[in-house]
């Protein structure tokens, strides 16, 4: 199966569980899909690797059935999520309830995260020599066996351990699945958060309730439909402050250029369903990684005279191009993954048909 530019092959399965997962589709309903998660060795582009891959079994298989498949009968069960692990695997558990997979390892449980099976990510992992098997009970406890045998016996012996949360516990879930669901990546190389051309997940530890700077807090910066979280770097308002006062200091005689306004932001951190809705908004826009902001302008003249002051040194932002822009009605500046506004970094609009 390929996945954007990613060719994925299972091809020696050792083992696999089945589930009901609920999914929710981009028209806000929700439906029950059954799955079965498969773990087992296989190849990422060619090059050996162990993998799970996420199985679409919602419909009942035809017997005779032959690809290539059509969303009607007859039907195939279809690979519809690809993971690479990082150890190979032995046994997987399905846990429909936290929407997350357990694979045995024969030492540490890899976690994997399910929210989204068409973009199933990594969880984390519980740490421990754990043996080959694994179950799960209703109380979520998973109970692991095989081949680690005690100090004092030369059988196996039975570990077990609480399943692990990786849930933020309240509305940053909702945030963190829009990312899945949007499937937003970060484009960047170099890339902050993660490589670039992989899928960005946010973690909860990405998200504040606060961050910001007096002249640009927190209720300022944060335009998308989430009121007490966003994703906010510190780049953003160290960039907009030094953006700011570089444009106050312009003040003064001819022909000084008159930048004697305060910025308004029109649009500062947005969650993926926001930016999905703006218009002209990219794909992956960095509006979605807390480094973008947009600065009302009155005008072709006051665009121009604030794109120098983003092009300083000192400033050092990226500018979207008015040939993507086509029109004065705000600037947009991003510093994306930048840590520092002193970093080098060369801006690059190759292909980008909005920011
Ligand atoms: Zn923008």
């Amino acid at each position: 199966m390929t996945s954007g530019s990613t060719l994925y092959s299972l091809t020696n399965g050792v083992a696999v569980d089945v589930g009901t997962i609920p999914l929710s589709g981009l028209n806000g309903t929700t439906v029950n899909k059954q799955i079965a998660v498969l773990v087992g060795l296989g190849t990422v582009n060619g090059s050996g690797a162990p993998l799970l891959a996420v199985i679409d079994i919602s419909q009942p298989y035809v017997p005779g059935s032959q690809p290539p498949y059509t969303p009607a009968s007859p039907y195939l069960p279809q690979p519809i999520g690809f993971l690479p692990l990082s150890a190979n695997p032995t046994d997987v558990v399905l846990d429909a309830n936290t929407m997350q997979a357990y694979v045995g390892t024969g030492s540490n449980v890899l976690v994997v995260d399910l929210t989204d099976p068409y973009n199933p990510v990594s969880g984390g992992q519980i740490t421990g020599s754990f043996g080959t098997r694994l179950a799960l009970d209703t109380n979520g406890i998973i109970i692991a066996a095989g081949n680690v045998p005690s100090a004092t016996t030369t059988g196996s012996t039975v570990q077990t351990t609480t399943i692990p949360t990786t849930k933020c516990g309240d509305v940053r879930d909702n945030m963190i699945q829009e990312y899945q669901t949007y499937n937003v990546m970060d484009t960047v190389s170099g890339g902050q958060y993660v490589s670039p051309g992989t899928p960005f997940v946010p973690a909860c530890s990405n998200f504040t309730q606060t961050s910001g700077s007096v002249d640009f807090p927190f209720d300022q910066l944060n335009t998308g439909d989430f009121p007490n979280w966003a994703i906010l770097r510190n780049v953003l308002f160290a960039g907009l402050d030094t953006m700011q006062q570089a444009c106050w200091d312009q003040l003064g005689p001819a022909p000084a250029p008159v930048c004697n306004f305060n910025f308004r932001i029109t649009s500062g951190y947005r969650n993926p369903s926001d930016n999905a809705s703006t218009p002209n908004s990219g794909q992956n826009s960095r509006h979605m990684f807390g480094d973008a902001a947009d600065i009302a302008t009155s005008g072709q003249a006051q665009w121009n005279i604030l794109r120098p002051i983003a092009k300083s040194n000192a400033v050092n932002a990226c500018v979207e191009p008015y040939s993507v822009q086509k029109n004065y009605a705000h600037i947009h500046v991003e510093w994306p993954d930048m840590n520092s506004l002193t970093d080098t970094f060369t801006c690059n609009s190759n292909g980008r048909t909005g920011w």
